[in-house]
């Protein structure tokens, strides 16, 4: 397992910062890839993201089953990750959350989620709204089977997101850095642009970015500053904990 600390140290980071910003409460799960064993990844044991550490992060194969469970209670939404894995081999790190200001963007197909700005310029490359009414009447809206999990995995295609109606979000990238930044920027956006069309009022003009600024804007755009951040944060805030619980011991 020694190869693989850093890597989950990087996952324990994007836990504590996604619930940071409020992008995962007591729901909602990060992964990533394993570098030695593609056909595997790794996530956390069924917790509350803001208090995953190292020690709960548990390895997967690609049916979404745990190579050693230790008797652990697993998330019920597992399948997202592995079925796109399985699916998508560019991708090597994914959120799945039910970040509060996408929800309104799921359930009003009339109304697109759109780019505002620069760092939320990614959503221009095509965020689709995955229906589960497409592919089950009656479900209790999670993706609780692998089959769901690859019909999840067929609306995200080769796209770096998806909306999920009534439910949240999913988002995949090649690194942590960018799926955790760009989770953060989509919740972001979502609050933007829900202020400028309140703003401008029905029928009124809201202007986004148009498809040769995000070719553009994302030809340079790369997330190591803000990674950089919530790495320094976190880690802190981990050394501080472990510091009261020595210090209670
Ligand atoms: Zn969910």
């Amino acid at each position: 397992m020694n190869g693989h600390i850093d890597d989950n140290l990087d996952l324990v980071v994007a836990y504590r910062t996604l619930a940071e910003h409020h992008i995962l409460d007591a729901y909602g799960h990060v992964s990533m890839r394993s570098r030695e064993r593609p056909d595997r990844f790794f996530l956390s044991r069924a917790l509350a993201p803001e208090l995953v550490t190292i020690d709960d992060i548990m390895e997967f194969d690609l049916d979404s089953e745990p190579i050693d469970r230790q008797g652990r209670d697993l998330y019920s939404e597992r399948y997202i990750h592995g079925e796109i894995y399985r699916t998508r081999p560019d991708v090597k790190a994914i959120v799945h959350n039910h970040s509060p200001t996408i929800v309104p963007f799921s359930i009003t197909p009339d109304v697109q989620i759109k780019p505002v700005s620069a760092v939320t310029s990614f959503i221009g490359l095509c965020v689709r709204t995955f229906e589960i009414r497409d592919f089950q009447m009656g479900a209790d809206m999670r993706i609780i089977t692998n089959k769901l999990g690859r019909d999840l995995a067929g609306v995200v295609a080769d796209k770096p997101a998806a909306l999920m109606r009534g439910h949240g979000a999913v988002l995949v990238a090649s690194d942590i850095a960018t799926v955790v930044s760009r989770s953060i920027y989509l919740e972001v956006a979502a609050q933007q642009l829900m202020q400028a069309m309140l703003m401008a009022g029905p029928g009124g003009r809201v202007i986004t970015l148009d498809d040769a600024e995000v070719a553009a804007v994302q030809k340079r755009q790369e997330f190591g500053r803000p990674w950089l951040l919530y790495r320094t944060k976190a880690l802190n805030r981990i050394a501080a904990e472990a510091g009261e619980h020595a210090h209670e011991h």
